[in-house]
């Protein structure tokens, strides 16, 4: 199948083709028809699947005929990242159209987003928190909304932004076309989603595992003080020119980093206490070749937008087994081929049993030369004291309850990045200076 039986206009296939996209995939081949016959949707598709450009294509042949100042289209997502990464999809399929597109998120100044909005927008893409405000002074006018998007609802829920997202629907025009992506359907989505969409269109990809099976997997046995050293020789020997690596905190992120550039891989981590603009800087560097190994927890690491990404390293393994499948579904996007290694210490050996019990097998254990165990080596306890013991609340999201009740300090590493509003009261304190996020072609 190719892109051209779709139905869309010459100028969005140039650009899919520009991307070097030859052939749709599957939820883009399914949900492009629908989003441009105007019906509603509800799509089952996690990152790495396509679904961005399945929404965002038809959306921008959609946005044909007079323009004026008001948004048409509104996408809503969790996080920043997600919305500079759809915002940048939006930038890049619409190169050859007159679209003018804005990023609209916390933990920036406000001024140049209200610029942006003031100047004239067609799509808006935003969090909601920093929305609402927005809103609130007068500077987003929804009265032009033709088509909602909920990206990754499932991850909103999770991060608390439910009456975020029901006051937003209230203000938005009764006629308009929904289209909603969730990677889950817990009771939550469901209720979201029987509220929000008249007779959807319901579209379903690649069940969660499936990436994961992509993927070759191997888990290293290694003693955690000789782990950076393996690692280096791992990213020498194999010739690694990009490799995403994940750490356990922040600390850990930071210190990897340093350690691996001093060891001539030029490396950068990304957290959540870095601000926007290393974080950006950082995805940039990484994607332009610059750095080589970009280290990162797990919260900072959703969502992020990488092409080819050739291999993820778990430095330490994830204190939530599910956390591992999206580790790893960092590599082998969009039908590509991946390779996923895991540096284990013998006290995370309960946490690599639990990963193995939820993808319902086992992975391939090896132990490179020069780098066995030690006999005599005594584990050191897990960093911050979880270890593979009863299930606490999700790094960042997990509880149904969690939008900002969670007492700080028991989240472990990775929080959702500074900035981002956390269900309730405004966090938007602190703002680091950073760019704006309008653009404007
Ligand atoms: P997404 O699921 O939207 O995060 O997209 C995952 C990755 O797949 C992105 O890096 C896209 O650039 C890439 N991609 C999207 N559509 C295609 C396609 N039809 N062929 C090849 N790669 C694609």
């Amino acid at each position: 199948m190719s892109f051209d039986t779709l139905g869309l206009r010459a100028e969005l296939l140039r650009a899919v083709s520009e991307e070097g996209y030859t052939t749709p995939t599957p939820i883009q081949a399914q949900a492009i028809p629908v989003v441009l016959a105007g019906r509603d949707l509800r799509a089952a598709a996690q990152t790495g699947t396509g679904k961005t450009a399945a929404f965002t294509l038809p959306l921008l042949q959609k946005l044909e005929g007079p323009k004026g100042k008001a948004p048409r289209v509104l996408v809503l997502t969790p996080t920043r990242e997600l919305a500079l990464q759809v915002e940048e999809s939006v930038r890049t399929y619409g190169k050859h159209m007159p679209v003018r597109s804005i990023c609209i998120f916390g933990g920036v100044g406000e001024r140049p987003q209200q610029d942006g909005l003031r100047r004239g927008v067609d799509i808006l893409v935003a969090t909601p928190g920093r929305l609402i405000d927005l809103h609130g002074q007068g500077y987003v006018d929804f009265n032009a909304i033709e088509v909602l998007v909920l990206d990754e609802a499932d991850r909103m829920l999770d991060m608390g932004f439910i009456h975020d997202i029901k006051r937003i629907l209230k203000l938005l025009p009764v006629k308009r076309q929904n289209l909603l992506f969730s990677a889950t359907y817990s009771d939550d989505i469901r209720g979201l989603a029987e509220g929000m969409l008249k007779d959807p269109a319901i579209v379903e990809v690649a069940a969660r595992n499936t990436t994961a099976d992509r993927v070759k997997q191997t888990v290293h046995l290694v003693d955690q003080p000789r782990k950076r050293h393996l690692l280096a020789h791992l990213i020498h020997s194999k010739g690694l020119e990009q490799v995403l690596i994940f750490t356990r905190t922040k600390h850990g992120a930071n210190r990897l980093a340093e350690q691996l550039s001093n060891a001539d891989i030029p490396s950068m981590a990304i957290h959540g206490n870095k601000s926007q603009s290393a974080r950006v800087k950082a995805l940039t560097d990484f994607k332009g070749g610059r750095i080589r190994a970009l280290v990162a927890t797990d919260i900072a690491a959703r969502g992020l937008d990488i092409d080819m990404l050739p291999a993820v390293v778990n430095f330490e393994l994830p204190q939530v087994p599910e956390d591992y499948v999206h580790r790893i579904g960092r590599t082998a996007r969009a039908g590509a081929e991946g390779e996923a290694w895991s540096l284990v210490d013998r006290a995370e050996q309960g946490m690599l049993r639990d990963i193995e019990k939820l993808l319902k097998r086992s992975l391939e254990k090896e132990v490179v030369e020069g780098f066995e165990q030690d006999p005599n080596y005594v584990p050191e306890p897990i960093e911050n004291g979880r270890g593979r013991g009863p299930r606490g609340p999700r790094p960042g999201g997990g509880g149904r309850s969690a939008g900002g009740s969670r007492p700080s300090g028991s989240r472990p590493s990775g929080n959702r990045p500074s900035g981002e509003r956390s269900g309730s009261g405004r966090s938007d304190a602190a703002r680091p200076a950073g760019r704006g996020g309008s653009r404007h072609h």
